[in-house]
């Protein structure tokens, strides 16, 4: 019987299958997941539940996910001493789709971060991050309801890349040394030294994800945000890449916004400057639909689209490479309020919307989204909402799920 960390993949699923860079979801697809440290259990079980029951009442039964257990994190290293055990990534590998839920950043030990050895390890060479407003969420800004985006973030490139060398160290004396003597540049001694690659490869593979979205989704524009007015060779080309992308293989369906009313196009193709692209999304948020960026840039900008919008808690993410995704809480493990049923699992509960809308699984998704926001828009929240929403009623996470549900339909009178 096929296994992955001594564990039995279970009976009555079927793996999903890749071909020609089409995902083939059967019926019973067996979905990988990783419960996730700290608050992840309580999360987890609040999440399933919904999932199961957006899937049985969407489909009464034909459609179902054969959910198998695999193991990162804490829960990894201590049943095997290992933060991520090959076999999670075989099971992940042969599965194609999963989620998890939040993991604890381990200390020393080798790995800088869970999450960025995943993206490296299966190139997951896309952050996904859709951003947008449910109505009753407390948010500081007037209007939360103008802002609908979905950022594409480059994953695997940048200053993420992992490429520097500690101040003070004979590997950054040698790097040092090579540029000033031999480049012709002038730094500093006592320098710490970080390396940024962005590739042609990298950067269109990318791009051309964020174009086809806004194609198969009907978004009107894509905007390449980048820092190219500095950082020209990196940033710049980043931008000029897109542009040259969009020549090369969406012409007959996009256009520039300078030749926008001109010629006809479905999708307007633009670029921002990163620093400018923060006024605009607080000051002209509806002129955006899809946007693309380097990673250092989609870190920080989805965070401050996903504070604009009522914080992390609501904010869903993915991971995706030409023939893997994997979705993710956006927020961390929250270690104080683990086990107590008290946090917001929304970020997952989302971020599984969004994984069976990837599946084809539409109408599931659209019923989790209705239970959310039937369910804020009664005010049946968690801590985090209840304390800043007047009226508000504060319930567990687990009860949060069983609101979610009970509205998934309509059905549900409204609530006190
Ligand atoms: P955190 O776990 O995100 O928690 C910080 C605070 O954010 C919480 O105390 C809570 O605020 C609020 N919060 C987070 N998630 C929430 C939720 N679902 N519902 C309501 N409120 C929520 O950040 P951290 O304490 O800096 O990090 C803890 C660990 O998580 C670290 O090991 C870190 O490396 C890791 N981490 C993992 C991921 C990931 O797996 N994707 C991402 C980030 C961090 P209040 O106390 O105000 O209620």
């Amino acid at each position: 019987m096929e296994a992955y960390n001594g564990v039995s993949v279970p009976a009555g699923g079927q793996a999903i299958e890749v071909r020609d860079g089409k995902f083939i979801v059967p019926d019973h697809p067996i979905l990988p997941f990783i419960e996730g440290d700290g608050v992840g259990p309580d999360i987890w079980r609040a999440s399933r539940t919904v999932f199961d029951a957006a899937v049985r009442e969407a489909y009464g039964g034909q459609r179902r996910v054969v959910w198998y257990e695999v193991f990162a994190g804490e829960n990894a290293f201590g049943r095997f001493k290992e933060w991520l055990p090959q076999g999670t990534l075989d099971a992940i590998q042969r599965f194609h789709i999963a989620i998890k839920g939040p993991l604890t950043t381990p200390v020393g030990g080798g790995i800088r971060s869970l999450n960025v050895a995943l993206r490296q390890l299966l190139n997951l060479y896309v952050c996904l991050r859709p951003v947008r407003y449910f109505p009753g969420v407390p948010s500081p800004v007037k209007h939360p309801e103008r802002l609908d985006v979905v950022i594409f973030r480059e994953n695997t490139e940048d200053v993420y890349a992992g490429i520097e060398w500690q101040q003070g160290t004979p590997a950054a004396k040698r790097v040092i040394d090579f540029l000033n003597q031999t480049m012709g540049k002038n730094i500093r001694e006592d320098s710490g030294i970080g390396i940024k690659p962005i590739s042609v490869t990298g950067s269109k593979r990318l791009i051309r994800r964020a174009i086809q979205y806004a194609l198969d989704n009907g978004r009107k524009n894509v905007t390449l945000v980048h820092k190219g007015n500095i950082m020209k060779f990196t940033e710049g080309a980043f931008r000029d890449w897109g542009y040259e992308l969009v020549k090369e293989e969406f012409s007959e369906v996009c256009v520039t916004e300078a030749e926008a009313g001109t010629k006809p196009g479905k999708v307007i193709v633009k670029d921002r400057i990163a620093d400018s692209m923060f006024q605009q999304v607080l000051l002209r948020p509806d002129e955006y639909d899809v946007i693309a960026t380097p990673n250092l840039n989609g870190d920080y900008l989805s965070d401050a689209c996903a504070a604009q919008i009522g914080g992390l808690g609501m904010a869903p993410g993915a991971n995706l490479g030409d023939e893997h995704g994997v979705f993710e809480a956006t927020h961390g493990t929250a270690p104080k309020y683990a086990g107590q049923d008290v946090i917001n699992p929304s970020s997952v509960i989302l971020s599984g919307s969004l994984m069976f809308r990837f599946m084809g699984w539409k109408e599931a998704s659209d019923l989790i989204e209705r239970g959310i926001t039937e369910a804020i828009r009664q005010k049946r929240v968690t801590y985090d909402l209840h304390r800043q929403m007047e009226g508000a009623v504060k319930l567990k996470t687990s009860e949060y799920a069983q609101a979610i549900i009970s509205n998934m339909n309509g059905k549900e009178a409204v609530h006190g």
